[in-house]
């Protein structure tokens, strides 16, 4: 069976599912994303979803800070609820060197979101139930937060759906036809859809689409372990994320009886989307449990639940894939986030949209452009990923 559509979006992760959106609002003909199983069924149903305006890049500034304006305002925008918790994000540090803290706060300020600094007694007081050393200091984000990463997606994919996209679940894209070094089809295992423009949201499994184009992307899947605790009586799933750049772990609630912790960092292991071990080493969550009751003596003492292992889509840089790919026309790619690509997705689809319609796009995704300019250097700091 032979369809057509002006855009074919493949991937129903967050980016899909939000390029999608505001594509179908932009109102650019028939949109059809296709996703292999549902919607958040890839790793961003696992993301610890966390949202600070704390990065080294401009870009990533503007885009996580045009994103918290869209989940403060979900319901009028996007309709119904993603879950936004906005009880702030407080990263612990012992310094303010912007490779430390993970960011540069003069970008945070030009951009004009806020931030406070507060002492070791404020810290006691804000986390009553952490030990902090003199040294230390905490830089609280008052905006930031976390939303469910299932329900932000599956929202915008329904919204999509309202303004007129076609959202096929269940359909595996297959292979992409390429003619005169143009896209003129996409392929997948339910019929052809007959296409000028196929955009490659397909996180984890992008190279692999990208291959289907006849295009190399050097993304590498790496695992990410999480780990959950029952919340212990004496600690408090009321207020802010807890990024502990000392110790190197991030501690936040999940629901009302459970935290969600992870490390920094990157495991050096490359797996198969398709086939990795998705459980977390017990050595792993020792580890971890150890990092977290240097900071909170109750959680010495709190039972584990277990954990999950989700996936990374690194690229060697470390900043993302967005934008038409050189030489393939009608091929355009949003991938390759390295673990932090749900809190910009938002104002990501956005931006893609309007570069797809051919207007100027509210933030200016250059930076992200494959190949890359000369002048984007490696990110800053990969260990302060998933933080
Ligand atoms: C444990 C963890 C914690 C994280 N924490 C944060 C955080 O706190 N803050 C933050 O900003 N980011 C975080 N991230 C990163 C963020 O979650 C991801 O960057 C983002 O969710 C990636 O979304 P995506 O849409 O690009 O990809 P995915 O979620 O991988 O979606 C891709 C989709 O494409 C589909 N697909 C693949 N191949 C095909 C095919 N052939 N045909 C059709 N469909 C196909 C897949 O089934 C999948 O649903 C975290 C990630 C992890 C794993």
């Amino acid at each position: 069976m032979t369809s057509t559509a002006e855009i074919v979006v493949i991937g129903g992760g967050v980016h899909g599912a939000s390029l999608a959106f505001h594509l179908a609002v932009a109102d650019v003909g028939h949109v059809v994303l296709l996703e292999k199983q549902h919607i958040a069924s890839g790793p961003t149903a696992q993301s610890g979803a966390m949202i600070r305006a704390l990065f080294n890049t401009r870009t990533y500034v503007d885009l996580v800070v045009a994103s918290t304006r869209m989940f403060e305002n979900w319901d009028a925008i996007v309709g119904g609820n993603a879950g936004f918790v906005q009880q702030g994000f407080l990263r612990i540090t012992n310094t303010l060197d912007a490779a430390a803290i993970g960011g540069d706060l003069e970008l945070t300020r030009k951009a004009g979101e806020p931030f406070q600094m507060l002492t070791t007694e404020e810290l006691s007081q804000l986390v009553p139930a952490g030990k902090f050393q003199e040294e230390e200091i905490g830089i609280l984000f008052p905006t930031g937060g976390y939303a469910d990463p299932f329900r932000t997606t599956v929202e915008l994919a329904d919204a999509a759906r309202r303004h007129g996209a076609e959202i096929r679940e269940g359909v595996q894209v297959t292979d992409i036809r390429i003619d005169g070094g143009c896209v003129t089809a996409v392929e997948t295992d339910s019929g052809t859809i007959a296409t000028s423009l196929a955009v490659n949201c397909a996180g984890s499994w992008s190279d692999r689409i990208a291959a289907m184009a006849g295009v190399q992307l050097p993304i590498l899947i790496q695992p990410a372990p999480t780990c959950l605790f029952r919340r212990p009586d004496s600690m408090t799933t009321i207020g802010p994320i807890l990024s502990d750049g000392v110790n190197q772990v991030y501690l936040r609630a999940m629901g009302d009886a459970v935290y969600r912790a992870a490390h920094f960092g990157l495991s050096a292991e490359i797996v198969d989307p398709d086939n990795f071990d998705d459980t977390v080493p017990a050595g792993q969550a020792r580890m971890l449990k150890e990092g977290l009751g240097n900071r909170y003596d109750a959680l010495q003492r709190a039972p584990s639940l277990g954990g999950f292992t989700a996936l990374y889509d690194m690229t060697p840089d470390g900043h993302p894939i967005v934008g038409p790919i050189e030489n393939v026309k009608g091929f355009w790619c949003d991938c390759g986030w390295s673990g932090n690509g749900f809190a910009p997705a938002p104002a990501v689809g956005r931006s893609l949209a309007q570069m797809i319609i051919g207007s100027a796009p509210d933030i200016d995704l250059g930076h992200f452009c494959w190949p890359r300019s000369a002048d984007v250097s490696r990110r800053v700091n990969c260990d302060w990923i998933h933080d």
